[in-house]
């Protein structure tokens, strides 16, 4: 049996324990429904991986974030994510081994390889839904580089609106630090 407790990689930064709340509306996220947790990490010569990102989502708000991306953005990104995991399936090794061993999901590169990475994680309660997902600054681009000229424009629009974003994370997500995964 896998342990499915969420690992202390994925905890808050601040208060070293899971997160409670979504960072936009502020939910408790014990309550029982899902909830994303993003964490987005740099590497640094001769030094531990330093987390630049660290937030959890409830399900609405990644929902409202998504949906700012244009349909056909949003389908190519799918695209993208469901092909790597069939190629994971196919190479006969499981998410969670990657996990474990600290490598992209979808290309396998060892995470210490990579100039940034960034980790997501579905959760109900204190518990993950399934094996994170962790990216490499590769396969992060590939995905940047799915976003239509169109949603480049719908995610400026949205640091301009208000949907209760943190300025950061905002800036953030127009400028490519964080992908909406
Ligand atoms: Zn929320």
């Amino acid at each position: 049996m896998r342990d499915h407790s969420i690992p202390a990689v994925l905890f808050n930064e601040d208060s070293k324990a899971p997160h409670r709340e979504c960072r936009i509306c502020q939910k408790n996220l014990m309550d029982g429904e899902l909830y994303a947790i993003q964490k987005v990490f740099k590497n640094y010569p001769d030094q531990e991986a330093q987390a630049l990102f660290d937030f959890a989502l409830c399900k609405n708000c990644m929902e409202q974030a998504r949906a700012e991306l244009s349909k056909e953005s949003r389908q190519r990104i799918d695209q993208f994510m469901m092909e790597g995991l069939e190629n994971l399936e196919a190479s006969g090794e499981e998410a969670f081994d990657r996990w474990e061993q600290h490598r992209c999901t979808l290309s396998g590169t060892y995470l210490q390889e990579s100039s940034e990475f960034q980790m997501m994680a579905v959760c109900q309660g204190e518990t993950l839904v399934d094996s994170p997902v962790c990216l490499s600054a590769e396969m992060l681009e590939a995905i940047q580089e799915l976003l239509s000229p169109e949603s480049r424009e719908e995610l400026n629009r949205f640091s301009e609106n208000n949907f209760g974003w943190p300025p950061e994370l905002k800036k953030a997500l127009v400028d490519g630090d964080i992908v909406l995964l």
